[in-house]
């Protein structure tokens, strides 16, 4: 009997999806020894999600890489509603943004989710030593956590053993679900069963390699069939409903005159279509199946489902204009299912992300985004965690924090397709059909959701605003400890909400007088940020708080020890840029001087007019006293974990925020 190779890895990923590939750009960034494995043979090169939310955007940059996606898109900006006239005729009956005004840089783009997948290898690439790369047709077997190492932290200590696979290219690539010219996604849709277990059955005997894998961590990125979470004996809540679609990516042949724009079509009696304008002149389109009713058992046969039978759909729908195609790239169809999972971690040591623990329906474009966001919440935690900097508590606030955001998505999901696959009501006493103003309603109210911005993290350790931690999310105390923990001031930044995104202004580099949109200054490399808004730096007694802050900073045995390689200092003043003077005005420890670099100019900046790109009155918009100012901290993900005052207390309220955060900081 040949004994099975055996190694060790502080974070084993499972799936390399999007939420999976964001996970992985973490540990990149972090400099964690991480493994990433995924069953299939191939990254996907068609199909599948393509909307990317304006906060996907702003992550993609702060890692790096958004102008790649922003480019290649195809970028949204209007939606056009098309409804039933009093003849029955279809016919546009309004016009709104795509996203809400004003909320960020970026718009909604789309882009398919292999160009996405793209993006993201090629960035761990770049970033990771050791080098990660996914580890393709290999699949777990079994899978074995030992309890009794689950609050051993020690670096000795691993409590997940795994036995991995390594599969043959058959048994890697699924096959195509009709035996189609083109590719399609039926095996990856609601409409499939799980083929992971088909995988496993059909493998025995055959040849292989198998190994077996021990993690300190363990991330289940393994998409809605989820093979993790079914090993930890986690559900899924929700149901299927029996609203069928299709969705084809096509190049579309059509007089319909908004083919280029995003169109919800509610026809009269034939269902409902969305139309999404996509890169290289292709067209989504999501179409409602009226004539494809589920079984008995509630599925849909998915053998009468041909690219043939949905163009036909949505020919009826758009009626009477023509649409056909000669160019298809990719189609699938799909069930609605609403689902979202009881638990989003085991033991703070085995965590869901993505699919794995939410499922809904496509069309409001949500779930690559969600997905990725999910990773996006947990990476840094994990990372620094490993990195011995802070407590290993701070990942009970994964679970606390995204199940919520999962939850509401569930709902804005349910409520959406409901307004969509309903039919329109014929006027106002008709109570059965669905009133087209509701809809247009539900869209505008549904936009600032569906942007991701206004995700909003209930109070814990990481994020010092008012609120019992204990009563967030799942009802689990996340903080260790929540009764001497630290509140903010929120109104001394009225609009750097804490436990929300930190918003973005204009404002310019003191030293060279460059304009930067103030966000993508906080990159994703795993640091805090401590944000001193300095306000009017020429006054004298303004000037004396800030002497007195940065003397305690640099005296202080909590923060000293992580400054710029933990928290990196940014600072932003009030007073007019051309009569202040970095090295006159500012204390060392704001724009620290290296040996062989000189001093940092890329720390100081000012909220004053440019030359070329307008003013962003960034005090004004944040809702910070241009006189006092405020000091911010904001975590590695971007998110607010506290305000409060420069002057008084504030620097002592800075400390006890970081105290209740990093390792080894006497709290
Ligand atoms: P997945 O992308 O499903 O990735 C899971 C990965 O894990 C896969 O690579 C899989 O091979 C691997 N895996 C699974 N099981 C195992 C195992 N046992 N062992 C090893 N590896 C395993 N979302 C949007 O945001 N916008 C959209 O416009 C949109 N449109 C969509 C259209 C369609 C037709 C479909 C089907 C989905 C759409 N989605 C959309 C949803 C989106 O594709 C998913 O929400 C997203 O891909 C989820 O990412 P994930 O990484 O969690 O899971």
């Amino acid at each position: 009997v040949t004994e099975m190779p055996e190694s060790k890895c502080d974070v084993l990923i499972i799936g390399a999806g999007p939420a999976g590939l964001m996970l992985a750009a973490w540990m990149a960034r972090c400099g964690i020894n991480a493994r990433i494995v995924d069953k299939r043979s191939t990254k996907i090169f068609s199909g599948q999600a393509d909307g990317l939310q304006m906060r996907s955007l702003e992550i993609f940059d702060s890692f790096g890489f958004a102008d790649r996606a922003w480019k290649e898109a195809n970028h949204m900006i209007e939606i056009c509603m098309w409804n039933p006239g009093p003849d029955g005729v279809v016919r546009r009956s309004d016009r709104i943004p795509d996203v809400p005004v004003g909320l960020s840089r970026f718009t909604q783009i789309v882009l398919h989710q292999g160009r996405i997948e793209r993006f993201f290898l090629d960035h761990i690439k770049k970033h990771s030593n050791p080098p990660i790369s996914v580890e393709r047709a290999v699949l777990p077997e079994t899978l074995s956590i030992d309890k009794s190492l689950c609050d051993d932290h020690s670096s000795t200590s691993y409590p997940i053993t795994v036995k991995l696979r390594h599969l043959t290219e058959e048994e890697a690539t699924p096959a195509q679900s009709n035996g189609s010219e083109v590719r399609d996604g039926l095996f990856r849709s609601n409409l499939t069963d799980d083929d992971t277990d088909d995988l496993i059955r059909k493998s025995q005997g055959k040849e292989g390699t198998a190994e077996i894998v021990r993690a300190k961590y363990m991330v289940g990125c393994d998409g809605a069939h989820s093979w993790t979470r079914r090993q930890l004996g986690f559900q899924l809540e929700g149901e299927p409903t029996d609203f069928i679609w299709g969705v084809l990516d096509v190049i579309p042949i059509t007089d319909f005159p908004d083919i280029r724009m995003r169109c919800a079509v509610h026809s009269a009696e034939s269902g409902s279509l969305m139309v999404i304008p996509r890169e290289n002149k292709l067209v989504r389109l999501y179409i409602q199946l009226t004539e494809i009713k589920p079984d008995a058992s509630g599925r849909a046969d998915r053998s009468q489902i041909t690219p043939e039978t949905i163009i036909k759909a949505a020919q009826k729908i758009i009626t009477p204009y023509k649409l056909t195609y000669e160019y298809c790239d990719w189609w699938t169809a799909y069930q609605i299912g609403q689902r979202v999972g009881t638990n989003f971690d085991h033991s703070t040591r085995i965590f869901l992300a993505g699919d794995a623990v939410h499922t809904h329906s496509p069309k409001a474009g949500q779930g690559m985004n969600v997905s990725m966001q999910d990773a996006f919440n947990l990476g840094w935690k994990l990372g620094l965690v490993l990195k011995g900097i802070c407590q290993p508590s701070i990942l009970r606030t994964y679970q606390s924090e995204r199940r919520r955001v999962a939850q509401d998505l569930i709902d804005f999901d349910h409520k959406f397709s409901r307004l969509f696959s309903g039919k329109p009501a014929k006027d106002v006493l008709d109570e059965s059909g669905v009133s087209m103003a509701e809809f247009k309603d539900a869209f505008v109210k549904g936009n600032l959701f569906a942007s991701g911005l206004s995700v909003d993290y209930g109070a814990s350790m990481l994020i010092a605003k008012e609120g019992d931690a204990a009563e967030q999310g799942d009802g689990t105390d996340v903080s260790s400890s929540s009764k001497t923990r630290v509140v903010g001031k929120q109104e001394l930044a009225k609009n750097i909400k804490m436990g929300m995104r930190f918003p973005s202004y204009k404002v310019l580099n003191q030293s060279d007088a460059r304009p930067w949109h103030f966000q993508e200054l906080l990159k994703s490399d795993g640091r805090f940020r401590l944000i001193l808004f300095a306000g009017n730096i020429l006054s004298p007694n303004q000037k004396s708080c800030i002497d007195a802050f940065c003397d305690s900073l640099s005296s202080s045995s909590i923060l000293k020890p992580y400054l710029y390689s933990t928290i990196q200092i940014l600072t932003c003043h009030s007073a007019k840029r051309t009569d202040v003077e970095l090295l006159r005005d500012f204390p060392d420890i704001l724009h620290p001087f290296d040996e062989r670099s000189g001093w940092d100019y890329d720390s100081v900046y000012v909220d004053d007019k440019s030359y070329h790109e307008g003013y962003g009155d960034a005090y004004g918009n944040y809702g910070i006293d241009r006189e006092k100012g405020c000091a911010v901290v904001t975590r590695p993900d971007q998110y607010v974990g506290f305000v409060g005052e420069v002057g008084g207390e504030g620097f002592k309220e800075v400390e006890r925020y970081f105290g209740g955060v990093l390792v080894g900081s006497g709290n």
